[in-house]
């Protein structure tokens, strides 16, 4: 930059000038690309804002044709501008003209200028417009005054994302930022959420741009730095991190990064420039995202969040924001967005405030997913691109039915979702009348709807929900959830506290059940697994690591003391690992007996039925355990060979096809002559339909998510069940059914009067 039109410290101060005088947002414009143009010694400069309909208009100018202002127009990847915003990368040209992409505009009349500066006006890695400057002479730009323009382009980004270039556009002509979005993704938990975006680890709004003292400020750069390292070094030393694993990898690449020069360097170079460090933080993390953008190497964009949380603590160092000065300050309906979670982040959150979340990655398994079924908030996945389309406070709707998201809605759609809400509110009113009715079917049958749960915050539910006990409770949760291995005494207060919630109803403890899709990221189980589905897993894993179940055993046999106990041990594949699981038990039993602790008045030991081999041993199977509960989500996958986690073929194969209620008919029967009692406790309960074909076939107990446990009664009230069973029994009998049984069942519940 020359000395003469006085660098960047001089243009940065007379823009803090210009953007606290009172005037009108055009007029600031105008005269912001006058000193733009004054300062850089450039004939020429301009900006372009991008519309909503993608769309990039000319907002100011100095040196092009004034009457061109708000009517040149070019699309997104048009001309040298369209480019530039649509690679988010500047362009520095000596000869404009000779670039493939140069388009001539005549209104503008820029045909006499030669060299060409153009950069991106960037916010959070979104092209928002471009700034240019143009000369005469055929001249390239050098990096120090790119950098100028870059910095400059940043003030203007704040401009536009504070709203002040709002009333320039017109009618219809939204800017991009401003304008509705919606999202198609995946649903994770159902509900409709209405509320306002609360992103998550927020980008910190940085208002404070300019420096006063440069030297002072790189101070302050370097010691908010060598913080940063020191917490990352503490955060490494902590004895819960100081396993192998997920979290250590990750915090070890921090602490690379946050020592990386290039990094540093860059940063240094913009507070120089005139910025302050929190300024210069967000300006090099947007160049960099902008430019990440593109890329679509997986560990690439991996370390690119790597790079982004790194900024946020950095950001948060220099302002001194601590992560719960958020939560104090949250709106009463808050819908967090965020790239991804970890489960204990959520509980941060006050349940109170949260209407829903939505993230941009994301699996139905992910722990935060689990978690935030446990809360009964809606959540959608998938979303991606989410997070850096939405600001804090902005309106938004989850829908968790569909899937969807939308940002900034139009109002009509808003008060269509209200309406639903106040739908689902009145039907969830006529659940809770439910309650208290006993669990019978029309005809006097009696059958137990029990709820799943896995958490503190599942226990409310029970009483909520008016289940009759807990059918199934997945232990591995506390264990997913956690950053080391819970402690005994940590299991046995979990377990005391969900029997004395539970008040009496029956409670059925599920020994851990990790391996497959559900791992601990402090223990490593084994080096890789081809098929971890049919891997080492469940009891398999914890057979092979008795001491493992034998603590657990150990709690859940001391916070039972004086009452019933329930445990059931998750798939099984012969008969021989519940002898070795019971014998592991026995020596529990003798162990706590000597030492004179409190036993359980009674212990009932059930199996999960989850692997095909035990359709083929179900007399010997119901004569070795108390009770026998089916996991329908695995026996499907493993009868059907179809991976319950893949979304391609989620819908391909119906569990209530007649070869799966065959086997499921089986099992119930078997059930039936022995006198076990036979439940399901897999995600085939808690719809209405299916649950309606499970009475069909004999089940006489089923479990589900607390939520289901109104839809499936009022189904069940209204379900003559002798006569189901004979509909059943016809269907299910040879080749008769015509039609696929989902629509034989669905068409004789419509006849029957039978809400689904
Ligand atoms: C099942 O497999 O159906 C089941 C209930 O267990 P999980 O979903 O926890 O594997
Ligand atoms: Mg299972």
């Amino acid at each position: 930059m020359r000395d003469t039109a006085g660098g960047p410290r001089v243009l940065l101060k007379r823009l803090r000038e210009l953007m606290q005088e009172p005037l009108e947002p055009q007029t600031r414009l105008d005269r912001i690309v006058r000193e733009i143009a004054a300062n850089m010694v450039a004939e020429v400069c301009s900006l372009y804002v991008l519309r909503a309909d993608s769309v990039l208009e000319l907002y100011a100018t100095e040196g092009l044709n004034p009457g061109s202002v708000h009517q040149a127009q070019l699309r997104l990847g048009q001309g040298l501008v369209g480019t530039i915003a649509a690679s988010a990368r500047p362009l520095n040209l000596s000869e404009a003209q000779q670039h493939p992409a140069f388009a001539y505009l005549p209104e503008v009349g820029e045909e006499a200028y030669n060299s060409f500066l153009g950069v991106p006006v960037l916010r959070a890695g979104r092209t928002l417009g471009v700034l240019v400057v143009q000369n005469r002479t055929k001249r390239t730009y050098r990096e120090d005054e790119l950098e100028a323009l870059e910095t400059t382009a940043m003030v203007i980004a704040e401009m536009i994302a504070t709203g002040d270039l709002v009333r320039l556009t017109r009618p219809g002509l939204e800017l991009d930022l401003t304008r509705p979005v919606s999202f198609d993704g995946i649903s994770f938990n159902d509900g409709i959420g209405l509320g306002h975006v609360v992103l998550h680890e927020p980008r910190i709004v940085v208002t404070n741009l300019f420096n006063e003292d440069s030297d002072q400020e790189v101070r302050r750069l370097e010691q908010a730095l060598s913080s940063l390292r020191l917490s990352i070094d503490d955060m490494l030393s902590r004895r819960d991190v100081a396993f192998e694993g997920e979290h250590r990898q990750v915090l070890e690449a921090y602490r690379m990064f946050a020592n990386d020069r290039g990094w540093v360097r860059r940063l240094e170079e913009a507070v120089r420039n005139g910025l302050t460090a929190e300024a210069a933080v967000e300006k090099v993390q947007s160049d960099m995202r902008a430019r990440m953008l593109h890329m679509t190497d997986p560990y690439l964009r991996e370390r690119m969040s790597d790079f982004d949380d790194l900024a946020n603590r950095l950001l948060r160092q220099l302002m001194g924001h601590g992560p719960d000065a958020l939560a104090q300050t949250l709106p009463k309906d808050s819908i967090i967005v965020a790239r991804s979670m970890g489960a204990a982040e959520l509980l941060d959150y006050p349940r109170d405030r949260l209407r829903g979340l939505v993230l941009e990655d994301g699996a139905a398994t992910s722990h935060v997913v689990i978690v935030a079924r446990a809360m009964g908030i809606p959540v959608a996945g998938q979303m991606k691109g989410a997070v850096s389309m939405a600001e804090n406070g902005d309106a938004i709707i989850v829908d968790g039915e569909e899937g969807i998201i939308h940002l900034r809605p139009q109002p009509d759609l808003e008060a269509a979702y209200a309406e639903k809400v106040r739908f689902r509110a009145r039907r969830q009113e006529i659940y809770r009348e439910l309650r208290s009715q006993p669990s019978l079917s029309k005809d006097g049958v009696a059958v137990d709807l029990l709820m799943n749960a896995g958490l503190l915050v599942d226990l409310p539910h029970l009483a909520d929900s008016g289940a009759g006990g807990i059918g199934l409770f997945r232990t591995e949760l506390q264990f997913m959830v956690a950053a080391t291995f819970p402690r005994a005494e940590q299991q046995e207060r979990l377990y005391s506290d969900v029997l004395d919630a539970a008040r009496g109803k029956p409670v059925t403890f599920r020994t851990i059940d990790i391996g497959g899709d559900k791992v601990l990221p402090y223990f490593k189980s084994v080096s890789h697994e081809e098929n971890p589905a049919l891997g080492w897993r469940a009891i398999r894993l914890t057979l092979d690591r008795p001491g493992l179940l034998r603590t657990q055993i150990r709690a859940l046999l001391r916070a039972a003391g004086g009452r019933e106990l329930r445990m059931m041990l998750p798939m099984i594949t012969e008969l021989g690992e519940i002898r070795q699981a019971r014998e592991l038990i026995d020596r529990e039993v003798r162990h706590l007996s000597r030492f004179g602790h409190d036993l359980p008045t009674q212990l009932r030991l059930g199996a999960m039925l989850e692997v095909p081999s035990l359709i083929f041993q179900l007399d010997e199977l119901m004569a070795a355990v108390d009770f026998v509960s089916v996991g329908s989500n695995d026996l499907f996958q493993f009868v059907m060979a179809v991976d319950r986690g893949n979304t391609t073929l989620s819908d391909r194969f119906d569990p209530l096809s007649v070869p799966f209620l065959r086997v499921l008919r089986q099992i119930a029967e078997a059930g039936e002559r022995s006198g076990t009692p036979v439940t399901l406790c897999g995600e085939l309960a808690g719809k209405p339909i299916s649950a309606l074909a499970l009475l069909g076939v004999g089940f006489r107990s089923i479990s589900m998510s607390a939520a289901s446990i109104g839809p499936v009664k009022a189904m069940l009230i209204e379900t003559p069940v002798a006569e189901l069973r004979a509909f059943l029994a016809d269907n299910l009998a040879g080749n008769s059914a015509e039609l696929p049984m989902r629509m034989l069942l669905q068409g004789w519940a419509e006849e029957h009067g039978i809400p689904l």
